[in-house]
């Protein structure tokens, strides 16, 4: 497998889609990304759970195009995922569907646009303690260098975006008891309801 996900710019041309998943009407010019994944961009789906690994990431759908724009790169499109996600009350472990909408430009590392972003200047900060503070418009920026780009930060960058900051397992998730630990929600198991048992010495007993 490949080590980055980077395209050529000879193969993108004007326009170039990349699709997800299984996508009905492929358009002409496109490729599928588990034909171009790399070993950096799997292992940090594999590590981080954003999809089944026994699925061969199939749960991930969508489309990106890419767009030449004089010698920058439009990049948008949509990325659909079932993430593996912990409650953030009751820490249950549960899967949802997340939407990435994604947008972004890829310019050359030696353009005005480029240098100018907090992004390069960032980069090339001698005075590391001194904090810059990125605006949301740098970070839609990415550079590249020569014949290719390099896509892996701009996914895993678009995928970690759209995680949900508070998940909840469900809307009204009760949560854990806060004397002995115990999960407050109701579950149902074989078609009956198991209300929460607390510990023995808990005090809402
Ligand atoms: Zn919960
Ligand atoms: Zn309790």
């Amino acid at each position: 497998m490949r080590k980055s996900l980077a395209i050529n710019v000879a193969k993108i041309g004007q326009n170039l889609d990349i699709s997800f998943g299984s996508i009905e009407n492929k358009p002409s010019n496109s490729i599928h990304f588990n034909d171009i994944l790399s070993e950096w961009t799997r292992e940090f789906l594999e590590t981080t759970s954003l999809t089944t690994p026994e699925e061969q990431f199939t749960r991930l759908k969508g489309l990106l195009k890419l767009t030449r724009e004089h010698n920058m790169y439009r990049i948008e499109g949509e990325i659909e995922f079932e993430p593996l996600l912990e409650c953030v009350r009751s820490l249950t472990p549960f899967r949802e569907k997340v939407t990435a909408h994604v947008s972004a430009y890829f310019v050359p590392e030696t353009s005005a646009a480029f240098k100018n972003s907090g992004i390069s200047r960032y980069m090339n900060d001698s005075k590391p303690e001194e904090e810059i503070e990125l605006e949301s418009s740098d970070l839609e920026t990415y550079s590249y260098n020569g014949n290719f780009i390099e896509l892996d930060e701009f996914i895993i960058d678009s995928l970690y975006l759209a995680l949900p900051e508070l998940p909840l397992c469900k809307e009204d998730c009760k949560g854990l008891c806060s004397s002995c630990g115990t999960e407050l929600n109701e579950v149902y198991f074989e078609g009956k309801k198991i209300s929460p048992i607390h510990t023995k010495n808990c005090s809402y007993n």
